[in-house]
């Protein structure tokens, strides 16, 4: 440490806390000295709050009025890089000081003192009366040769209740001591060996760890569809990171995946990463904050979040699925997890992958650029892994409205119950019906607070706002002209699919797939483990299963409405609808059994359902990129969206028109101004939206531009302004 970055006792010192204000606070340094970066507690008012010494005091007030830090907590400093990483990403997306270091330290009770916890190892003492179970305990204490357990990691690893441990007390067999909570995660063996490796997979290995061993800066695209090996490919690298003494971050789009994933990794490397994600409790969470700051973890696995963890010495981060539109943030700091990964690795000389079976375009263009290295997998099934793929043009079935699968479809489906085979009916809308209307009036029942209809969601019995999330019971009479008995629902959710399944194939075993039909993670995986074996002869699912499931005897997938995605003015709509499309077809003829994918459209003729039913990714691509190329949009221009909101509309409407009135700093870099108008939910939660849109050339200095054009409107009380830099959605 440099000597500058040390503060004696009584030297003034300046603290960024976690607290809205704009600038950082003046405090004394306490007895013993206090060193930059250190975490500290700090008094503000009345209250104790978190902070980090960020430097030397700044004064400019009467210097015997400052207070003094109330504690230097009793974990690892702010290290410059990860300083210099929060400052980064405050600058590219707006964002304050305070508000990033909120991000960089979510883990409750950082300033208590350390708790203790107990902690079982193997005693002296012979267990009174042998049981299998008792057996199993001892076998396993003994297996990892004197390490201590939690009570649940012992009860897990040995198979038996927390009784059967605790009965083994008395006798000495088994000590139980107290130890500080927060201890180190299991070492992992980066020696053990790995799955067998196809030549292949053994090829894109070598490379990545090549490029984790430089240990410099890389970022490499690693595709290949799911059943390629990606994940095995990748564990490599690693392994490799491990080797070298450093941390490791794998960041993952969906909960649900990761207990598998989980399983995996502990196969591979005898040992659990640290886990960050909203289902981790939160003593948890500060022991994998702590740990990742000592280097008491070598891999973490996590949220998008898991990026503002404090690693100590960070060599390799691995963005699984970079294409998933949950990596963006969509409130509070609006960040893209899969774009400041990169900007994260750039700045501690480590490694990135991105695993992708449909990769972002944004990624896609970075490696055209060179700017990013490619590795392609092929399945190990070889070329052909994606099924068979054609439309069905609903034009000429003139289904009745009340009917969504074409007679082609259902034959299909009854030619694979006959062989024994599965079938998955793809419906990415969840509930009964988009729309309920009333046949008396042609009122449409929306939400009393959202500019948005309201879905029935019959499971539930009720109709759910699926922006705000409110719910209320079905009205028996027209809320508009109170006629009863002729509210009618329109269009198919997947649960009114579901009974249309269930009428015309009564003898089939269906189940629904959608993530709201399950009371949690568990019964959900359940669920997918019976289809898996093969219990289900007709699959319905959401977006949900989309994902990474492999159903072995699933041979035919049917889109219900490949057109959905389609719609609306979202610049991406094109590359969701591909990636999805191809996502969900190739749930199909995973196994050896070839897989055939039927997609009902109204617009067969469509650009995007064409490049779909050719399978010409690269084609795709092209032809997308050229597209925004010319219209001077992501990648290949820069984009931000402003979103104002408030409780009353004139008052949004008077800073919006203002702000659009005063664009001379984006003039003065060239960039345009959309805008203003109605988002397109224009009310959300009783709060009513407006939009505008920045569009400027790739290199132009947007940010800057940005902040001096804000800067210039002082925001009445009730309105909110969001600057979302690289807009992913537009609603
Ligand atoms: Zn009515
Ligand atoms: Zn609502």
């Amino acid at each position: 440490m440099d000597e500058a970055d040390f503060y004696p006792e009584g030297a003034l010192v300046t603290v960024l806390t976690a607290e809205p204000l704009d600038r950082t606070l003046d405090y004394k340094a306490p007895e013993g000295g206090v060193e930059r970066g250190a975490f500290v507690e700090v008094p503000l008012g009345p209250r104790k709050v978190l902070g980090c010494v960020w430097g030397a005091g700044l004064g400019g007030f009467d210097l015997s009025k400052a207070r003094r830090i109330s504690a230097v907590l009793d974990v690892a400093p702010m290290r410059d890089e990860m300083r210099s990483f929060l400052e980064k990403v405050a600058a590219y997306t707006l964002t304050p000081m305070p508000a990033m270091l909120r991000l960089a330290t979510r883990a409750p009770g950082l300033m208590n003192p350390p708790g203790m916890r107990k902690i079982y190892r193997r005693g002296t003492g012979l267990p009174p009366r042998e049981t299998e179970a008792r057996k199993r305990v001892l076998d396993t204490l003994d297996d990892y040769g004197g390490l201590s357990f939690t009570l649940k990691e012992l009860a897990d690893a040995a198979d038996v209740t927390p009784s059967v441990i605790k009965g083994l007390l008395p006798s000495g067999a088994i000590v139980e001591e107290d130890t500080p909570r927060d201890l180190p995660y299991r070492r992992l063996d980066a020696d053990a060996p790995g799955k067998e490796l196809t030549e292949a997979q053994g090829e894109a290995a070598q490379a990545l760890r090549a490029a984790v061993a430089a240990q410099a800066y890389s970022t490499t695209l690693l595709k290949g569809v799911t059943g390629s090996g990606k994940t095995e490919v990748y564990l490599e690298a690693v392994a490799e990171c491990l080797k070298h003494g450093r941390q490791a971050l794998v960041l993952l789009p969906e909960i649900a995946l990761t207990s598998e994933f989980l399983t995996r990794f502990e196969d591979r490397f005898g040992a659990r990463p640290a886990e960050w994600h909203s289902g981790v409790t939160m003593t948890e969470r500060r022991r994998v904050w702590k740990m990742v700051g000592q280097g008491g973890a070598q891999v973490v696995i996590g949220a998008r979040s898991a990026l503002y963890l404090p690693f100590q010495n960070l060599g390799l981060i691995v963005v699984d699925e970079e294409h998933d539109g949950s990596y963006k943030q969509e409130d509070g700091v609006m960040y893209n997890a899969r774009d400041m990964a990169v900007l994260r690795a750039s700045l501690c000389s480590a490694a990135v992958v991105l695993a992708s079976a449909t990769p972002s375009l944004e990624t896609w263009a970075n490696v055209e650029a060179g700017k990013y290295k490619r590795l392609d997998l092929e399945s190990r099934y070889g070329p052909a892994v994606m099924p068979d793929m054609q439309a069905l043009d609903m034009r000429v079935d003139k289904l009745p409205a009340t009917q969504f699968i074409s007679e082609r479809l259902a034959n299909a489906v009854r030619m694979r119950m006959q062989k024994g085979e599965q079938s998955l009916l793809f419906l990415n809308r969840r509930g009964y019906a988009p729309v309920t209307i009333c046949r008396a009036c042609g009122f449409q029942i929306a939400c009393d607070h959202c500019d948005a209809r309201m879905v029935e969601h019959r499971f539930l019995k009720r109709l759910m706002c699926h922006q705000c999330g409110e719910t209320k019971p079905m009205p028996e009479a027209c809320p508009s002209c109170g006629v009863e008995g002729r509210l009618a629902p329109v269009g198919p959710g997947v649960e009114r699919l579901a009974e249309e399944v269930a009428e015309r194939f009564p003898e089939a075993k269906c189940a629904v797939l959608s993530s709201d039909l399950f009371a949690s993670a568990r019964a959900l995986k359940e669920q997918i483990r019976l289809i898996a074996e093969g219990d289900t002869d007709i699959i319905i699912g959401t977006q949900l299963v989309a994902k990474g499931h492999n159903f072995p005897n699933l041979t035919l997938v049917g889109v219900i409405d490949a057109d959905l995605g389609l719609q609306g003015s979202d610049l991406r709509a094109a590359e969701r609808t591909f990636q999805l499309m191809r996502q969900v077809a190739g749930r199909a003829g995973r196994s050896e059994k070839k897989g055939i994918a039927l997609l009902q459209t109204y617009q067969p003729e469509h650009p995007v359902i064409r490049a779909i039913l050719a399978g010409d990714e690269e084609g795709f691509w092209r032809a997308e990129a050229a597209e925004r190329k010319m219209a001077g949009v992501p990648p290949y221009g820069r984009m931000a969206g402003i979103i104002l909101s408030g409780p009353d509309l004139a008052v949004v409407s008077d800073v919006a028109n203002h702000l659009a009135r005063s664009a001379m700093p984006l003039q003065r870099v060239g960039a345009q101004l959309f805008g203003p108008a109605p988002a397109p939910i224009a009310r959300v939660r009783g709060r009513h939206r407006i939009r505008l849109l920045v569009k400027a050339e790739k290199g132009a200095p947007l940010q800057v531009a940005l902040s001096d054009w804000v800067r210039q409107v002082k925001l009445p009380n009730n309105v909110r302004l969001q600057i979302d830099i690289d807009p992913q959605s537009f609603w």
